[in-house]
């Protein structure tokens, strides 16, 4: 399997599987796509029916992975990878009336569905680097669940130093806890006398700081990585063949900010998977469901919700739908991304659209909504599911009754968003027993002020490897 950017000229892919993990991003700014995508035939169905989540997923990733990574490797990597999650199953689904289910991706570390692709992803990374003899600085601004996912996803691994910024004092104190009491040498959480944007610029400013970049080897693992989708494409096999497939449709209703998880259901459904309907569910940051009920995709001011993990205004994965929607044109992609940074609005395209939504059907669900809908849930199940759950049963709950069972995926554990959780219920959701001791580990971190210069020296000073080897 070979790749190409999203802005390419031409039909050329000339990028391996292992390029497109270790660089994220391609040099001419697009994201990378595959060159075509791996149908499954009778026979494949028959050789995934019934594997355990980990063979499922070496054997998924690996119809990408290709030639990088023996069959062998990529299996015993993802039986590391997600032997680190509490429940047997991995992403286990639970029924919640007579057409819902819920799909839990949050039984990983730090309670999340991040685990699931970054567990993996950073282990293919560490391999990668170590076959070149490699070694890189991860680094990273975070506002709570991406930095804990991939501190806990690159926590001793050889081959990787990983430090994430976060708002001091300004994230919740289970997101604090789950970062500081890592107790791992290449693992670093660091507070920023700042807010989440000021983390950003400083993330910015030290990747244009050419000479820290090239001594440190700085990377970083955000959404964008092809690899993090593929391994996102495993639990939608995973569900649909627990509930008939191929033999028997389904739909999705999925919660989303950054349109990586959507995405990968979208692919799961290019593959052969037999998707009926696939439904975002947004919050107040509503620019994708907007943008499928009129055509128009206007940037809008982030807005704070109950869900935070989707405070996201820009979906930076949606740049690979919009380059199919454009019929594969790298250069009419660039054009629209480029026209949509300079303007805030993407240029319309009436037949885009119409395509647009053949594919997925959109909602907006405010925070009122969100928390009735907890509070529903849990009267009639006696559940408990985060506001980002919530999003996801709410859009769901929104499109009309079909057939097909639908599946919401439940993207976090609701004790990680527990004071929502308690509004809207009176009760407030327990830590699975693994992570109930977390109140009393001991808390390593380091606050730093709102200066890239002084973050750069606490690189330099703590980088295991500041210089690469020449
Ligand atoms: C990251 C995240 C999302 C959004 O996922 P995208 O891939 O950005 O759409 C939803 N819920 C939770 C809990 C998350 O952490």
């Amino acid at each position: 399997m070979r790749y190409l950017s999203t802005r390419d000229p031409g039909p050329t892919p000339t990028h391996s599987f292992e390029d497109v993990l270790l660089a994220g991003l391609a040099d001419d700014g697009g994201l990378f796509v595959p060159e075509r995508m791996p149908m499954l035939d009778a026979a494949a169905w028959a050789g995934l029916a019934g594997l355990p989540y980990a063979e499922l997923a070496a054997h998924v990733v690996g119809l990408f992975a290709g030639e990088d990574f023996a069959p062998a490797e990529l299996g015993a990597l993802s039986g590391e990878a997600y032997a680190t999650f509490r429940h047997r199953a991995v992403a286990p689904l639970v029924q919640l009336d007579e057409r819902l289910w819920l799909l839990q991706l949050f039984h990983g570390p730090t309670l999340a569905f991040k685990d699931l692709a970054l567990q993996l992803v950073a282990r293919l990374i560490d391999r990668a680097l170590a076959r070149r003899g490699e070694h890189v600085t991860i680094i990273g601004a975070t506002s709570g669940d991406t930095g804990s996912a991939a501190l806990e996803a690159c926590r001793d691994r050889d081959a990787i130093d990983v430090f994430f910024l976060y708002p001091h004092g300004r994230i919740s104190e289970i997101q604090r806890r789950q970062m500081t009491t890592i107790d791992a040498a290449n693992a670093h959480a660091v507070a920023i006398e700042g807010t989440f944007d000021n983390c950003q610029d400083i993330v910015k400013a030290l990747f244009a700081d050419t000479r820290l970049r090239r001594d440190l080897s700085l990377s970083a693992v955000n959404s964008i990585n092809f690899a993090r989708v593929a391994a996102q494409i495993v639990y939608y096999f995973a569900a649909g063949m627990a509930l008939g497939a191929p033999g028997r449709r389904l739909s999705f209703a999925v919660p989303t900010g950054n349109f990586g998880n959507v995405y990968a259901g979208h692919l799961a459904r290019a593959m052969g998977l037999p998707i009926e309907r696939l439904v975002i569910g947004t919050n107040e940051n509503d620019i994708l469901a907007r943008y499928l009920q009129t055509g128009n995709m206007t940037h809008d001011t982030v807005r704070p919700t109950l869900s935070p993990s989707m405070d996201i205004q820009v979906a930076s994965n949606f740049e690979r739908l919009l380059w199919e929607l454009k019929g594969r044109s790298g250069p009419a992609t660039g054009d629209a991304i480029a026209a949509f940074r300079r303007t805030g609005k993407l240029p319309p395209d009436d037949q885009a659209w119409r395509r647009a939504r053949s594919l997925f059907a959109g909602h907006r669900v405010d925070d009122a909504e969100t928390l009735r809908t907890i509070g529903k849930v849990h009267a009639e199940s006696g559940m408990l599911i985060d506001p980002h759950t919530a999003v996801g049963v709410a859009a769901a709950r929104r499109e009309p009754a079909g057939e097909a069972p639908m599946v919401v995926l439940a993207t976090a554990h609701p004790a990680k968003f527990g004071d929502a959780v308690e509004r809207a219920t009176g009760v407030q959701p327990a830590l699975p027993p693994t992570l109930a001791a977390l109140a009393e580990r001991a808390e390593q971190v380091s606050v730093l002020p709102n200066d890239a210069a002084a973050v750069a020296r606490y690189l330099r000073a703590n980088a295991r490897r500041a210089v690469r080897a020449a």
